[in-house]
């Protein structure tokens, strides 16, 4: 756990704005405000687009952001007023580590197959990134089933880990937005039906060759969900 959620916890001040090693808030965003920190947060709220839905991470506070984040705040028990003020950016603050990952979610988790994060089909940074944003949107789909842990078996793999676990030539591993989960505690239908309303537009779950043994989520450019022993 990150210092920060120690303070948080520790001080009981939510709405003190406080430094944090990842990335700190300066002002109070709504709708119409536009800028670099209403992209921070739109990728820290991603994973609350509603049901089949994708967030834009564009810097614009708009309707989608709104709804965004007034579905964080309920999660959560603030005020769910689509305000990000500094309740809202202290929740985060408790949520977020140093290096900017959720608290529950590593970028060594989410990359088993080399340090650097190249060699896939975007540059390393857009990798690691990809990576980042992917791990927001599963500590939202692991808070709506409990805040139970989750496993991911593979994340980012460059063309030579593709190539040798036999993934498709165009997986979005390559691009670092995807992320498998293994069972346990949830069983892969309940990750595949819950991962519908946290930003994901690749789900493969069992049912879908190759998913038996595992539960596939992605950031693909249009939705593609087939789990199909899930329903889906
Ligand atoms: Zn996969």
């Amino acid at each position: 756990m990150l210092a920060a959620a120690v303070l948080v916890g520790t001080v009981a001040t939510a709405g003190t704005a406080q430094a944090d090693s990842c990335y700190t808030w300066n002002r109070t965003l709504s709708q119409g405000a536009s800028g670099a920190d209403v992209t921070q947060l739109q990728i820290r709220v991603a994973g609350y687009p509603g049901y089949g839905a994708v967030l834009a991470i564009d810097g614009q506070y708009g309707p989608a952001t709104e709804a965004a984040v007034k579905r964080f705040q309920s999660a959560y028990g603030l005020s769910a007023d689509g305000v990000a003020g500094p309740d809202t950016f202290s929740k985060i603050y408790q949520l977020q580590d140093a290096d900017c990952s959720p608290a529950h979610f590593s970028f060594g988790e989410l990359n088993r197959c080399n340090s650097t994060w190249g060699g896939g089909n975007v540059s390393a940074a857009t990798a690691k990134e990809n990576a980042k944003r992917a791990m927001w949107r599963l500590e939202a789909l692991r808070h709506a089933l409990g805040d139970k842990p989750i496993t991911v078996t593979s994340g980012f793999r460059s063309k030579a880990c593709n190539d040798a676990v036999g993934g498709a030539s165009g997986s979005r591993h390559l691009y670092g937005d995807a992320a498998d989960l293994g069972s346990g505690p949830h069983s892969l239908c309940t990750l595949a039906k819950r991962a519908r309303y946290h930003g994901f537009n690749g789900i493969l779950g069992p049912g879908y060759p190759g998913h038996n043994d595992h539960t596939h989520l992605d950031h693909r450019s249009s939705r593609y969900w087939s789990a199909s022993r899930c329903g889906i």
